[in-house]
């Protein structure tokens, strides 16, 4: 039998329970232009590029879009970022808003 392992790559959302205090540790919020640092709220990050934050020196491992104008901008977004940024894991806006949500409630009522 012909058992030759082919490649092919695709993107594929993965769905994993993770700590959100961790990942807002680490986590850039990018708009159209530039992101924010989620850990000292840091602005005009360059997501293309830095690491780190220049301000307070997180390693940065993921990165989430605030909404786009359409779902055609955002996998745009999306493709260049796996393109540039292989290093950065990135999230679904919508599942970190829900995830801070629950976690605020979760301080208010213990
Ligand atoms: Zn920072």
């Amino acid at each position: 039998m012909n058992d030759i392992k082919r490649t092919e790559n695709a993107m594929i959302r993965v769905w994993k329970e993770m700590d959100i205090n961790e990942i807002k540790k680490h986590m850039l919020s990018a708009g159209e232009l530039s992101a924010n640092c989620d850990n000292c709220q840091q602005l005009g990050i360059d997501f293309m590029k830095e690491p780190i934050c220049p301000n307070c020196g997180t390693g940065f491992k993921y990165i989430t879009f605030r909404k786009k104008d359409s779902k055609r901008e955002e996998l745009f977004a999306i493709g260049r970022i796996n393109k540039n940024r292989p290093d950065l894991i990135i999230l679904d806006y919508e599942d970190i808003k829900r995830a801070c949500g629950k976690s605020k409630a979760q301080d208010i009522f213990g």
